[in-house]
C-alpha cells in the first residue's frame, strides 16, 4: 500500500491556492499530517478521498489513479471528516448498518456481525439502541470513527481526530488506530494539535500555507530543532525585548523575572542554555522558517 502525490495543486474558484505543488510519498502505517488552521490539510484530505478534484498534479493510491479509478479508490477509503454530523433519526446500530450497506456489504448477517463488532471496538455497544443524534459529543465522534472503519478500508483518513474527545477517549482512539495500523493499511491523521502526532506515527509532514515545511519521521523532526531551543533567565524588561524578536514558547515566573524558552538559531545579547527539543519546539522552529519549502 502506497500513496504517491506528484506536483499536486488546488486552486479554489476564488483564486485561493490551498495546495501548492506538493510532492509526497506515504507508506503503510500511521502518518501524521500537521499544520495550523488554514494550512490546507482538509483540502488535501478531501482530494485524497476523491471528494474533490485537484487543479493539477497526479495522485495514485495503491497504483490506482485518483481521477481515472475514482470508484475503486472510494471503495478502499474510510473517511472521518472534521465536521462529521448526524442528521438522521436512526438508532446508533441502524446508522452503522446503513453505512455498511452503502459501502456494499450486502449480506444482512455479515452486516449484523460487522456492526456489533465495530460497536464493541469503539465502546458504543451499550448505546446501540440510542438515537445517533442524541449521543454525547465524544460518543458521536466514536460513531464517526466506527462509520469510517466499518468497511475494512485500506486507506483511513481522519481529519482533526481528537477534537471533542476527553483525554481518556483520546488515548482509546489512538490505541484503536494503532492496532489497525499493524495491518496493510495507511492511516492519515490530520491535526493542528502537536500532541496528536505521537510516537505512533512512523512518518509525518508539516503543511504550512499549502506547502510542505517538513516531511520525515517525528524523531528527525524533533532532532532538527536540537541546538535551537534556549532556556533564558530574564528580567521583566529583558523578557519584553526578547519577546519582540524571538518566538517564546514558554514562560515561567521565577524570582526577579522569568524563565523562558525560545526557539532560534542563535540568541544575541542574552545568556541562554540549550535544552532538549520537544515536538512542540520543532513545530515552532519549522513554522518560523516561513521561506523554506521542500519539494523533491
Ligand atoms: P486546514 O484544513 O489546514 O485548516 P483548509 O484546507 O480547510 O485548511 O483551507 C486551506 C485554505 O483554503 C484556507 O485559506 C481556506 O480559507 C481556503 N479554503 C478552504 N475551502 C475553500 C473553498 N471552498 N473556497 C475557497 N477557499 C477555501
Amino acid at each position: 500500500m502506497e500513496i504517491s502525490i506528484e506536483n499536486l495543486c488546488k486552486i479554489y474558484d476564488n483564486g485561493k491556492k490551498a495546495i501548492d505543488h506538493i510532492n509526497l510519498k506515504i507508506d503503510e502505517g500511521m502518518f501524521g499530517l500537521l499544520g495550523p488552521n488554514g494550512a490546507g490539510k482538509s483540502t488535501l484530505m478531501r482530494m485524497l478521498v476523491s471528494l474533490m478534484k485537484p487543479t493539477s498534479g497526479k495522485v495514485t493510491v495503491d497504483g490506482y489513479d485518483l481521477i481515472k479509478d475514482r470508484k475503486k479508490i472510494r471503495s478502499m477509503v474510510g473517511y472521518l471528516p472534521q465536521d462529521f454530523r448526524f442528521f438522521s433519526q436512526l438508532k446508533t446500530y441502524e446508522f452503522l448498518d446503513y453505512v455498511a450497506r452503502l459501502s456494499g456489504m450486502k449480506s444482512r448477517g455479515k452486516r449484523a456481525d460487522a456492526v456489533s463488532k465495530m460497536l464493541e471496538e469503539v465502546g458504543l455497544f451499550d448505546a446501540r439502541d440510542r438515537q445517533a443524534n442524541r449521543l454525547s459529543g465524544g460518543m458521536k465522534r466514536r460513531l464517526g470513527i466506527a462509520q469510517a472503519l466499518i468497511n475494512n478500508p485500506r486507506l483511513i483518513i481522519v481529519d482533526e481526530p481528537t477534537t471533542g474527545l476527553d483525554p481518556e477517549e483520546r488515548i482509546r482512539f489512538r490505541n484503536l488506530l494503532s492496532t489497525i495500523s499493524t495491518q496493510d493499511v495507511i492511516i492519515i491523521l490530520s491535526t493542528h494539535i502537536v500532541g496528536d502526532i505521537s510516537s505512533t506515527c512512523r512518518d509525518m509532514a508539516l503543511l504550512n500555507n499549502g506547502t510542505l515545511a517538513y516531511k520525515g519521521s517525528p524523531d528527525d523532526f524533533v532532532s532538527q530543532a536540537r541546538g535551537k531551543v534556549w532556556m533564558i533567565k530574564a528580567t521583566e524588561s529583558d523578557y519584553m525585548k526578547i519577546n519582540e524578536y524571538y518566538p517564546v514558547v514558554s514562560n515561567i515566573p521565577v524570582e526577579n523575572g522569568w524563565e523562558i524558552q525560545v526557539v532560534a538559531d542563535e540568541i544575541k545579547g542574552y545568556k541562554g542554555v540549550l535544552i532538549e527539543p520537544s515536538l512542540e519546539h520543532a513545530y515552532v522552529y519549522f513554522m518560523e522558517k516561513k521561506d523554506q519549502k521542500i519539494n523533491q
